[in-house]
């Protein structure tokens, strides 16, 4: 449902993508994965709007988010992603319930409908009674689950999250392994997920693509991209990362 075609974007002199090209199907996780500085997060950003690319073209379900040939670009805030950052982005002053509506808020929903809907929310993330807290009396598990929560109020069809695992214990990853994934085929979404991380990538996603300094080297499944590599880097990057 959503594609990419051939996506450029440049920093400055610095050009960070080199044509990229991806798809994500319905129901789908796929996980972006590479070396540090491999241009993983840049394609998030620029999938979720928040860096301008050079070229290319970007739809979800025939909409047209960006496309340098027309250009066309939808601001961030109109595209009905929800993003997940590494670092969680809550706000510190909020409560839970307030964090969570936010993005309900932002769209003008009435009050009585935000309450509902972030209940909901609550109850799917197993937050039940943490409504009325605030974001650092909570673990960072559970903050986690609230940044998840902000992502999901308005049903975005893709959730896009940028190492959500990072900053947990090994764990607690664990846990929140099962967690997100669990919770993505309960409520039928579709996922693009950064991480450096081989085992997470395989442990969770149905595809994998393997960024090279701004290119995908190689996709496939988990099992293609760890029985069947085509090219070095792939092989040793699949098999020696950890
Ligand atoms: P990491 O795993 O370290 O987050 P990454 O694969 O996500 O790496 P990006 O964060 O996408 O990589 O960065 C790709 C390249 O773009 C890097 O060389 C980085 O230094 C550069 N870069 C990232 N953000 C900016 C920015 N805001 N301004 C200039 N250069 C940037």
């Amino acid at each position: 449902e959503l594609s990419v075609e051939n996506l450029h974007l440049d920093y400055g002199d610095n050009p960070v993508l080199k044509g990229v090209s991806m798809q994500l199907q319905r129901g789908e996780v796929v996980s972006l994965l590479g070396p540090s500085g491999s241009g993983k997060t840049t394609l998030l950003r620029a999938v979720a709007g928040l860096e301008a690319a050079k070229k290319g073209r970007i739809t979800i379900n025939d909409r047209v988010l960006f496309d340098s040939e027309t250009r066309s670009e939808v601001p961030a805030e109109l595209r009905d992603l929800g993003i997940v950052f590494q670092s969680y982005a809550l706000w510190p002053h909020k409560t839970v319930a307030e964090n969570i509506a936010y993005p309900l808020k932002l769209r003008k929903v009435k009050a009585a409908e935000q309450r509902t809907r972030v209940q909901d929310i609550l109850n799917q993330l197993g937050l039940g009674k943490l409504g009325q807290r605030y974001p650092h009396e909570l673990s960072g598990g559970q903050q986690q689950r609230v940044a998840i929560g902000r992502a999901l109020v308005y049903n975005p069809p893709v959730l896009l999250l940028d190492e959500p695992l990072s900053n947990l214990d090994a764990k607690l990853r664990e846990e929140a392994r099962a967690f997100l994934r669990e919770l993505i085929m309960r409520l039928g979404l579709s996922a693009i997920m950064v991480t450096h991380d081989q085992n997470e990538a395989m442990a969770i996603s149905d595809r994998i693509l393997l960024l090279n300094n701004g290119k995908i080297e190689q996709q496939g499944t988990p099992q293609e991209m760890y029985g069947s590599p085509t090219t070095l880097f792939c092989a040793e990057f699949m098999g020696s990362n950890n």
